[in-house]
């Protein structure tokens, strides 16, 4: 199995995904298998393996996946009162594609 699932399935359009907000450089969309009941996963459109391989000519882009982890969030929390904002390193992400995982409610999965 790949180890990046969104440049492999989700930007290839090889899956559907149902978009909740998009820029020129950043997709964020429902999670295809949520864990949580208010689930959202923001991506960057261009290939970044994670938090911790960003570099400092990324900034720009960096600065778009935030305002539209912001927008994203901000909305959940409007809509369900609560959210949280996470992102896994190391052996704890399982795709080795950047991704920040919006999230709201209880658990429904694992
Ligand atoms: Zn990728």
């Amino acid at each position: 199995m790949s180890d990046d699932f969104y440049c492999d399935n989700v930007l290839s359009g090889k899956i559907d995904v149902n978009k909740v907000h998009e820029t020129d450089n950043v997709l964020a969309y429902h999670h295809t298998r949520p864990f949580w009941r208010t689930h959202i996963v923001v991506i960057p459109k261009r290939h970044i393996s994670s938090l911790l391989t960003l570099e400092s000519s990324d900034d720009a882009l960096f600065m778009e996946l935030f305002e539209v982890i912001r927008k994203v969030a901000d909305s959940v929390v409007a809509e369900k009162g609560a959210a949280r904002v996470l992102t896994n390193l190391g052996d704890y992400q399982d795709s080795k594609h950047l991704h920040f995982h919006v999230y709201s409610g209880d658990r429904v999965q694992k």
